[in-house]
């Protein structure tokens, strides 16, 4: 084992640091085996209740009329998140796709969006029209309002009972923490806001951007009274084998709502052909809470390899995980180059490239990314990446199987120690 680690550029005292701190991860390990392990069971149980056949593998072609595998798939969604109904489509390109489906086929103009949880993820500032954007919600009169969390962290109910009004129709609640400094919500934290807002507007729609969270817990924020939950096939739920989707999964009118809002009035399901994708959504969702997992065991693998060094991490190595998503404060501009370096050199494509930091559009500083993904993109596979500002963030999330990710981490801690950052 240790030839093999040598072999792909690991010191000896990093692998032997790596291995002390994996000893005090196997509790934590078996604690995320097990909901893994009911979730495991959860898919299966909902495939088999929904009768998947063979012929739901194959797929149709032109108009997609009577595509069994589609319709069965959009099934076996709603039994998992226990809904009514699904919507679960290869033309849903991303999840901002997903979400900006959800919201301008549930809202109309003249009624007004509520984020209680802060400023959403920013791809939706375009969509909701907080930076002005062609097609925004904005434009079709529709109004948004945000109640920012207190210190980041608990719920300003007055606030939310304030912004309520007779023209709020939809909230939407981001159950991730995203690239924000907030701490990502439970699913049980979830309800409890839900129930307050319903306890304040009964009818008012509750939707949650669900990405990252999904199969982390053995509950979905649709048991605990959210009305839609809207996410990406290229994060969780599609296993790393999903080449392109999104879900949307909740009361029939909703689902209802996109559907015609997706295709057009008068066909809305029912057109939509799935081409050859079935066989990868089917068996992605398959794999899933075990891939989950994996992701979930690197996040915690991470943050007890950095914590002793003296790093911040959140969430920190011992506390509960609602997502997948990790962030360690790395403190100067050449670690965070470093760190993405190797992630990137564990990578099984494009492993032999140097990420560099880039102009994004739409970021205020150069953001510097790490990622050799086989889907194109997909952050359920192991990725990095951070604005090169001050304190120097570094989010990472993914890992297909835990010996990948557990290479990414050791990667990670041999360019830190290699440019001098750490001293092990
Ligand atoms: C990834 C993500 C999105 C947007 O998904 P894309 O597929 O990148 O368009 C929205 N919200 C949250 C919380 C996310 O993590």
């Amino acid at each position: 084992m240790k030839e093999m680690y040598q072999s792909l550029g690991l010191d000896d005292d990093v692998i032997s640091y790596g291995e002390k701190v994996l000893q005090g991860c196997w509790q934590r390990f078996a604690a995320i085996d097990e909901t893994a392990e009911y979730n495991q069971l959860k898919v299966i149980n909902a495939m088999q209740k929904c009768r998947v056949s063979e012929a739901c593998l194959l797929g149709t072609t032109g108009y997609g009329y009577n595509d069994i595998g589609r319709e069965t798939l959009e099934q076996v969604y709603a039994e998992i998140f226990h809904t009514e109904d699904a919507l679960v489509r290869p033309q849903i390109t991303c999840g901002t796709h997903a979400l900006a489906l959800a919201l301008m086929s549930n809202l109309r103009p003249g009624d007004e969006l509520l984020s209680p949880v802060g400023k959403p993820y920013d791809t939706l500032e375009e969509v909701i029209g907080i930076r002005p954007s062609r097609g925004s919600l904005a434009e079709y009169g529709i109004t948004y309002r945000q109640v920012d969390l207190i210190d980041g962290a608990e719920f300003d109910y007055e606030g939310i009972r304030r912004a309520i009004n007779e023209r709020t129709a939809l909230v939407t609640i981001q159950r991730s923490k995203g690239y924000e400094a907030r701490k990502t919500l439970s699913v049980e934290r979830i309800g409890e806001l839900i129930s307050f807002i319903k306890g304040i507007k009964k009818d008012v729609i509750c939707m949650v951007d669900n990405c990252y969270g999904e199969f982390v817990e053995r509950i979905e924020p649709t048991e605990v009274g959210a009305d839609l939950v809207v996410g990406s096939l290229i994060k969780n739920p599609g296993g790393g084998l999903a080449p392109i989707g999104g879900y949307l999964a909740g009361k029939r009118e909703c689902i209802e709502n996109a559907a015609v809002r997706l295709t057009s009035p008068g066909l809305g399901k029912e057109v939509g052909a799935s081409l050859g994708v079935l066989p990868s959504l089917y068996q992605g969702l398959f794999l899933a809470p075990v891939v989950t997992a994996a992701a979930l065991k690197g996040a915690v693998f991470a943050a007890s390899l950095y914590e002793p060094l003296g790093y911040v991490t959140v969430p920190n190595a011992t506390e509960e995980r609602y997502d997948i998503i990790q962030a360690i404060t790395l403190r100067q501009p050449g670690a965070l180059e470093a760190f993405c370096r190797g992630i990137q050199a564990a990578a099984p494509v494009d492993g032999f490239v140097t990420p560099e930091a880039w102009d994004m559009p739409g970021y205020d500083a150069r953001v510097i990314m790490a990622a050799g993904a086989f889907i194109s993109g997909s952050s359920i596979e192991l990725s990095a990446d951070g604005p090169m500002k001050e304190p120097y963030h570094v989010y990472f999330q993914g890992g297909l199987t835990f010996p990948h990710a557990k290479l990414g981490m050791l990667r990670s801690l041999q360019e830190m120690k290699s440019a001098g950052y750490v001293k092990l």
